[in-house]
């Protein structure tokens, strides 16, 4: 294992900070995996689950059964994991600009579509090594002033010439569930199965240049763009994994986690065939749009009470939770206003108005536009 330590600016006289990414198997010999725990600092989860696969990547390695290189960043954001206010850890947005973490990306496309034609030929492997380089280049123009935006164009960076890049998160209480681009649908159901997941949710673009479309999303645009004069593949499957809810961290679920990403990545062949035993698959997992989830807002403030458990079916109409306000002990019912699945809820039982408490993921696509809670 190479481990490498990345600089970010110093904010202030007298303060440094760094992040460390550790590189498994051989750069450039084969495919690129990129592993990245817990960008948004507070969802802890991928924080363990990296400690397991930091300690399988070094027996796999040793064993010589890993293919091409694999990279793990086992706390992707230093910035968010130092920060509190007023005693809570506040891991989801830098405090200093309120932008959050998993934002802001560059978006690749326009950059690509001006400097790529160009150098493109008749060879599909060879136009997918000239895009990746210009991608480099492109985020090697970037050049941030905040340690925040230095760290969003490091991590970019590291994952941009990836074959497969994966990307922990949680929610807040869900089930397992993870956004995938709808181009790499049936990928995204492998993933979806390794890891015994509820849900992949869908979708080409989900707006405000989240990390993991950063690193995939201009490959089916430039399909679309120049696919009819060159070979042109998709050459990044990215995923955003929810790991479950913010609490659910144990050795047992970290464990079973990290055995299901590495069977996924021995599917997607940065292992040797037979690395890893098979996963024990059991739920459904189906694949619907991102367009589709309906997030339940709470009509008024108060205490929050679910009607509801994670995992239920619910009916269009059907009451997910009550909100109580507790002056005049009037109960406000919170209906679905789409049929599915109640995966996802809000951990705190004391709702503001307008505050986003529930996710319900529907089969049919109704939403546009930015498609992510803040
Ligand atoms: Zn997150």
């Amino acid at each position: 294992m190479r481990s490498v330590v990345h600089r970010l600016p110093s904010p202030a006289p007298g303060t440094e900070q760094s992040w460390l990414s550790l590189h498994f198997g051989t750069e450039g010999s084969g495919p690129k995996a990129v592993i990245q725990c817990a960008l948004h600092a507070d969802e802890v989860p991928g924080l363990l689950v990296g400690v397991h696969l930091r300690a399988h990547l070094t027996r796999l390695e040793a064993e010589g059964a890993l293919v091409g290189e694999v990279v793990l960043v086992p706390a992707a954001n230093v910035l968010g994991g130092a920060q509190a206010l007023l005693g809570s850890h506040i891991g989801r947005f830098d405090l200093g600009t309120g932008i959050n973490f998993n934002r802001g990306y560059r978006h690749l496309t326009p950059g690509l579509l001006q400097t790529v034609p160009d150098r493109l030929g008749a060879d599909g492997a060879a136009n997918r090594a000239i895009v990746r380089q210009a991608c480099l280049e492109l985020l090697a123009e970037w050049q941030p002033v905040t340690a925040a935006d230095a760290l969003k164009r490091e991590l970019q960076m590291l994952a941009v010439d990836a074959d497969t890049v994966l990307d922990l998160h949680c929610d807040s209480q869900a089930q397992m569930h993870l956004y995938a681009p709808t181009p790499w649908a049936e990928t995204g159901l492998a993933l979806g199965r390794c890891l015994d997941a509820r849900l992949v949710l869908l979708a080409r673009e989900s707006g405000d240049d989240p990390f993991d479309d950063s690193v995939s999303r201009h490959w089916w645009e430039l399909q679309e763009a120049l696919g009819e004069r060159f070979p042109l593949d998709l050459g990044c499957f990215s995923t955003t994994v929810e790991l479950r809810g913010e609490a659910d961290v144990s050795h047992e679920l970290a464990a079973r986690d990290a055995h299901g990403l590495l069977r996924f990545l021995e599917q997607r062949g940065h292992l040797l065939p037979g690395s890893t035993a098979p996963a024990d698959s059991a739920g459904p997992c189906d694949a619907l749009p991102l367009e589709g989830v309906d997030p339940l807002t709470a009509p008024c403030g108060g205490v929050l009470v679910f009607a509801c458990r994670l995992g239920d079916e619910v009916q269009a109409g059907q009451t997910v939770a009550e909100v109580i306000d507790p002056l005049s002990a009037q109960s406000t019912p919170v209906k679905a206003r789409v049929g599915g699945v109640f995966f996802a809820h809000s951990k705190t039982r004391w709702a503001l108005r307008g505050e986003r408490i529930g996710k319900v993921a529907g089969a049919k696509a109704f939403r546009t536009g930015k498609l992510l809670s803040l």
